[in-house]
């Protein structure tokens, strides 16, 4: 009888024998199929078809109770074969989501609540900023094709009569009919004169971003499938309405009327809610107090000599403007790092 085994493929024969040796020392029963030797090997036993060609899985590559089956055995591809990397270094770049997902989903037991988890800080502090998408009109056409070309950050910082920071405001791509015509009836609502094509000729379009703040209780967690969940409470609603007036204020000095400044609502709503998230940070934060983050300022976790993660993970706080060229830089910062580190 088969009892905690896994069944691999040999099409790929170093692949196959290679994960069945590792899989060997994690106590698994493992055999190397062929066509000829599944029969033999008993699979009817299990409900298994002996003259099948393949074995049908389940989403977890399941083909009965404590039976596994990886690899083209499976018949499902390429896709289902799994390969082993092992170095003296490993850098986790897989976005502040599932960086955190892969350290919690790797808990053994000298890491029982997951990779570089004793301070229980992986997954918490998730930020993904608090944005607004916004349509201005303009009297005059716009004619302009690649618009994300301006910036805003006059209330980047607190003062004046601001106690808060508000964030940026930047232009974004040009809104087209297309896009917009999910919206038409909202849009040519508010503008009643304007047809669709019309109201995306004269579209000044807008990107509001305000600081998300790193809460510990915003975070990422595994389930005991290993699926990722997330809980999330939005930071800094007002200030992200106070930018809008700001920039409300700015187009009324301009020539846009105020009641000409609509919401970018082909995004269902003004703001952008998590399911529309794509400035994901937070959730292995770097800091020199190993109780309170997760990596050091090397990025190197503070738990593991071996370990760095150099994704978005590791910004401490998210700031108000777009993510991508800060986690380039601290890449190219850590690459220097581990290059002098490896000599
Ligand atoms: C629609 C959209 C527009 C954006 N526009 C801008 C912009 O204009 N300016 C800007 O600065 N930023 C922008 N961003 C944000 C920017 O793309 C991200 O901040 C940046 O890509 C994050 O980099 P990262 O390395 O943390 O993660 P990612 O770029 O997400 O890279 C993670 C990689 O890991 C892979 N991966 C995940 N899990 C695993 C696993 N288990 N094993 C192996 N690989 C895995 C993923 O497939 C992915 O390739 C935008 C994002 C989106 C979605």
């Amino acid at each position: 009888m088969l009892a905690e085994t896994v069944l691999l493929a040999e099409h790929e024969p170093e692949v196959a024998e290679m994960s069945a040796r590792y899989l060997r020392q994690d106590g698994l029963r493992v055999h190397l199929v062929t066509d000829n030797y599944f029969a033999a090997l008993g699979v009817g036993a299990i409900g298994l078809d002996p003259a099948a060609h393949a074995i049908p899985t389940d989403g977890w590559l399941r083909a009965a109770d404590g039976v596994w089956a990886l690899g083209d055995v499976t018949g499902h591809g390429a896709f289902t074969h799994i390969s082993m990397y092992q170095a003296d270094i490993v850098v986790v770049a897989a976005g502040a989501a599932n960086s955190a997902k892969l350290l919690l989903n790797s808990a053994n037991d000298a890491h029982p609540h997951g990779l570089a988890n004793g301070s229980d800080q992986v997954g918490r502090n998730y930020m993904f900023h608090n944005c607004n998408a916004v349509v201005s009109l303009s009297k005059e056409p716009n004619e302009t094709v690649f618009q994300k070309t301006l910036g805003l950050n006059d209330f980047y910082l607190a003062g004046g009569d601001r106690k808060w920071p508000l964030g940026n405001i930047q232009m974004i791509g040009k809104s087209n009919a297309g896009a917009m015509k999910g919206e038409e009836p909202k849009l040519t609502l508010l503008a009643p004169r304007f047809s669709l094509d019309d109201v995306a000729k004269h579209g000044v379009d807008w990107w509001l971003t305000t600081e998300d703040l790193p809460m510990p209780d915003n975070r990422v967690t595994v389930d005991g499938d290993g699926d990722i969940h997330l809980s999330y409470t939005a930071t800094n609603d007002k200030e992200a309405a106070d930018l809008y007036a700001e920039l409300k204020t700015i187009l009324n000095h301009v020539g846009m009327a105020e009641h000409h400044v609509l919401d970018k609502n082909f995004y269902m709503s003004m703001s952008i809610p998590v399911a529309g998230v794509a400035h994901q940070a937070g959730t292995c934060r770097f800091g020199t107090d190993p109780a309170m983050s997760v990596l050091d300022t090397d990025c190197k976790a503070h738990e593991l000599d071996n370990l760095y993660v150099v994704d978005t993970s590791f910004f401490p706080s998210i700031g108000a403007v777009n993510p991508a060229l800060t986690a380039m830089a601290n890449a190219l910062r850590v690459g220097a790092h581990l290059t002098t580190r490896l000599g």
